[in-house]
């Protein structure tokens, strides 16, 4: 209307220079305007006000609707046909091209969709991911439908802030519907059409894997629903990915637990036998002929019956160990140490097999404290110098140092034994893990994946490293800490 006033203005003021087809083509502007910004019906009411207003001003009697050359009814009826047929068009044109950038961002949701679906790796994860961008698309709730552990369909995601839809038990029972036939069902389909809300199965080519809902009060547009049916087979083929993937690390884990499994019955029930086999061998021959031996005999049998005894118990402990260390129940039970007390009785628990190695103590002076757990470190210093004797030739010496160097307290454990190769040294702290040095010695691989998992445990590390003429150094370094000075005076009246 204010188009066709300025414009009637305009033309009154220029008009007489112009003849009367010129002003009515000048009078189709608004009509073009109208048709491509506000479609048809503002059009043809452009069109209408404009061919009045040219009648009025423009075709004499001026002032008047009446019109004395009857030749301008038919401009008026051309003015009328080609002002309808150009909004038309016009308006034909402006709906394709929202079409196409619907369609455009249809397909921007779907891919950005499909990206982040490949991304994420975790089922729940997954899920609310879809469901918020789903929701967020369509602009109605969302509910996900999966069957859980007994096999029966559960609302396993919804979009944020619409905990209600879904729910309950209507839409469960046209979920189960849509589950179990892989069709969708209820608004708009011929099939449970009551409940307000539209099921699609989430469906790859093999299985249906659950069901999508979206909250819909009328049949929803074939474009909504093409739309939500593609978002049903993208997400069934996410949920397929991580599923898969999911089962692939189960069967895994499961191969694996069975090799960890095999690997310990074998190095237990070896690492057992040939200590046991000892045991019974001496016990037995100290009993059937106790006479024959000399008192020297019978102390150097009781001692085997005593070594075997101490191996079985070392391998014992690290076992629990080990089991304590997987199940997380390793708890530590800190106390300000010192680190010659802990060197010391490690040393003495490894001397009845200690066979003829010279096992040299370095000890710090003045004393080191630091907070750690005694009998675990013991432990872990036990299963060092046992390794340390285990892989080192007769009458070889093992040198077993403590010193703090700034924020650590280092013990060190060197050998002039066989060495560890390169390749081997990261390795040996894994579990079940043997050296390829080993040759004849037995062993379980268990010792030095403890050790680490306890040095760990207080924030400390264990490296090996070869020694510089000959052997191994086994370093285990461990956090050093100002201990309170009550607690220092107090170990040191009671050292
Ligand atoms: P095990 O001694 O029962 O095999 P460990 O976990 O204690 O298990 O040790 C793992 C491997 O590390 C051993 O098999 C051995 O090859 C190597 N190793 C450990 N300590 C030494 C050492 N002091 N000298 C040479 N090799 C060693």
């Amino acid at each position: 209307m204010l188009g066709i006033a300025a414009l009637t203005a305009a033309l009154h003021v220029v008009g007489s220079a112009f003849d009367a087809v010129n002003i009515a083509l000048i009078y189709l502007f608004p009509v073009l305007f109208s048709a491509v910004y506000w479609g048809l019906a503002p059009a043809v009411f452009a069109a209408a006000a404009g061919m009045l207003a040219f009648d009025y001003f423009f075709v004499p009697p001026f002032l008047s609707f009446t019109v004395q050359d009857l030749r301008y009814l038919l401009s008026f009826a051309v003015y009328i046909a080609v002002a309808a047929l150009t909004a038309t068009l016009a308006s034909r044109l402006k709906q394709q091209a929202k079409h196409a950038k619907d369609r455009e961002a249809l397909t921007a949701a779907l891919y950005s969709l499909s990206r982040q679906m490949t991304a994420i790796g975790d089922l729940r994860a997954l899920l609310e991911n879809i469901a918020s961008q789903v929701s967020a698309t369509l602009e109605a709730p969302i509910a996900i439908y999966l069957p859980g552990a007994a096999g029966e369909l559960e609302r396993a995601a919804w979009s944020p802030g619409e905990h209600g839809f879904g729910e309950g038990e209507p839409p469960m029972a046209i979920a189960d519907w849509a589950f179990k036939h892989g069709e969708p069902a209820g608004k708009g389909t011929g099939t449970l059409g009551a409940f307000p809300g539209l099921f699609v199965p989430l469906r790859t080519e093999e299985r249906t894997y659950g069901v999508l809902a979206v909250r819909a009060e009328e049949a929803p547009h074939a474009d909504s629903r093409r739309l939500l049916e593609a978002y049903g087979g993208l997400a069934a083929t996410a949920i397929a990915r991580v599923k898969l993937s999911e089962e692939a690390k189960l069967a895994h884990l499961t191969a694996e637990s069975e090799r960890i499994r095999t690997a310990l019955l074998d190095s237990v029930s070896h690492e057992l036998r040939t200590p046991l086999a000892t045991i019974i061998g001496s016990a037995t021959a100290l009993m059937e002929s106790d006479d024959v031996f000399s008192s020297a005999d019978r102390l150097e049998l009781l001692g085997t019956v005593r070594d075997g005894a101490l191996r079985m118990n070392r391998l014992v402990t690290n076992l629990l160990g080990m089991v304590k260390l997987e199940s997380g129940m390793l708890a530590l039970r800190r106390d300000w140490c010192d680190a010659a007390d802990i060197v010391g009785v490690a040393l003495a628990q490894v001397k009845g097999f200690k066979q003829n190695r010279r096992l040299i103590a370095k000890l710090p002076e003045p004393a080191v404290y630091f907070p750690a757990d005694e009998v675990l470190l013991e432990q872990v210093l036990v299963n060092v110098v046992s390794n340390a004797i285990k892989y080192s030739p007769d009458g070889s010496e093992i040198v077993i140092a403590a010193r703090q160097t700034g924020p650590w307290v280092r013990i060190s454990v060197a050998d002039q034994g066989i060495g560890i190769a390169e390749a081997d040294r990261e390795r040996i702290f894994e579990k079940f893990y043997r050296g390829q040095n080993g040759g004849g010695t037995t062993g379980t691989g268990l010792g030095l994946a403890i050790c680490k998992g306890i040095v760990e445990a207080h924030g400390g590390t264990i490296t090996a490293s070869p020694r510089a003429e000959k052997g191994t150094v086994v370093t285990i370094a461990l956090p050093a800490g100002e201990p309170p000075t009550e607690d220092r005076t107090r170990k040191e009246e009671e050292a």
